[in-house]
């Protein structure tokens, strides 16, 4: 398994203190969430008592935490970083030690998913400041995995593809869709995940539905079913997978345009490349759909990008014009939902510096994406 140090490598937090510096921000304001396990490696628990790191530009970081959680802050990999790390008591003002602490600010950046009970007590504790997302500056850093990350998604990748494996044994006729989705979430966990993040079974109709999760519905002969599933590792970095399964027999309509998607999630994966934008992956898949006469069914776009969260930037979608890098980690998950059933094919790829067979990007999914009749 990839090291905490490998993965949360301790220069980071300099980095990421150069990066606030250079974007003219005043200070960077971190809540628990995946922004402050990415720059330190604490997985902190959301908790209405304030947790916060302080980046500021221009003095030394530090990490204020209730007291009560003091030792689990020292004990994760934090606590190897050349960082204060501060501790408020019950009766304490955790926003007064902060303002206390760094003098005038003019500019907050905030973490994306900081609960808006500390955005609007930050917004008074720093009434002259302005508030911008966290994102302005660590998404960029997030984006471009290093090889440690790569190796984290490819073992979530390959616990996922272990579970993907399994499934065909369970999509029986008779049974209900919620009753699989439960051996799906407990496989999750055995193949390792220690969260599981979510798990589709979309059978018959509900296949046409690309978030429908489980119901009741009983899976019978010649249903189509989607199975999409992903959880959390131990590391942080998480699993995403779709493939899309036939029961017994497969109706003609949906052979048809299943191959027709099968052949656009190649294309466009066989596109991923260092400065290929992430709106012309899109464009790929969707045309191999569009031309065979599908367009209108195809709903969502082909990607998101993929890391301490399911869906962190980058966005595979049109109108996002960002050159891809080596690094960048993301799905590519066309679908085709015409009804009475419907299909998606997901992998999560990197982008990487072509090699030597040509291929841009890396895998980290690699179950077969033929039609699979169970
Ligand atoms: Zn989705
Ligand atoms: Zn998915
Ligand atoms: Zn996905």
């Amino acid at each position: 398994m990839t090291s905490d140090t490998a993965l949360y490598p301790t220069e980071r937090l300099s980095r990421v203190a150069a990066a606030v510096r250079e974007a003219g921000l005043d200070v960077l304001l971190l809540t628990p969430g995946p922004d402050l396990r990415y720059v330190t490696g604490y997985d902190a628990k959301q908790l209405e008592r304030l947790t916060c790191l302080a980046v500021p530009a221009d003095r030394d970081p530090f990490l204020l935490v209730p007291a009560l959680e003091l030792k689990a802050a020292q004990a994760s990999p934090a606590g190897a970083l050349d960082l204060e790390i501060l501790s408020w008591g019950e009766t304490a003002h955790p926003f007064g030690m902060i303002t206390g602490a760094l003098g005038e600010v003019r500019s907050t950046a905030l973490s994306d998913r900081m609960w808006a009970l500390h955005v609007l007590q930050f917004a008074d504790a720093f009434p002259a400041a302005t508030q911008q997302l966290a994102s302005t500056v660590l998404s960029p850093l997030r984006m471009r995995k290093s090889p440690a990350e790569v190796a984290a998604l490819l073992e979530a990748g390959q616990a996922i593809d272990r579970v993907h494996a399994m499934v065909p044994d369970w999509l029986r006729p008779g049974l209900t869709e919620r009753q699989v989705g439960a051996r799906i979430a407990e496989a999750i966990l055995a193949e390792g995940h220690v969260q599981v993040d979510f798990v589709i079974v979309g059978s018959g109709p509900n296949a046409a539905s690309p978030h429908h999760e489980v119901s009741d519905r009983v899976i019978a002969d010649g249903d189509v079913v989607v199975v999409d599933i992903g959880g959390t590792m131990p590391s942080g970095y998480c699993s995403d997978c779709t493939r899309t399964y036939a029961v017994g027999h497969a109706p003609d309509e949906f052979i048809a345009y299943y191959e027709v998607l099968r052949r656009a999630q190649e294309a466009a994966t066989l596109s991923v490349r260092p400065g290929v934008t992430a709106q012309s992956v899109d464009r790929t898949a969707r045309e191999v759909i569009a031309d065979a006469g599908y367009g209108e069914w195809f709903i969502h776009r082909t990607g998101h990008g993929i890391g301490l969260e399911s869906h962190e930037d980058p966005y595979i979608v049109e109108g996002n014009t960002i050159p891809l890098a080596p690094g960048m980690a993301f799905s590519i998950e066309p679908g085709i939902y015409p009804g009475p059933h419907g299909a998606r094919i997901e992998d999560i790829v990197v982008c990487a510096d072509p090699a030597s067979d040509g291929a841009g990007c890396l895998r980290m999914n690699n179950g077969p994406r033929e039609l699979a009749i169970v």
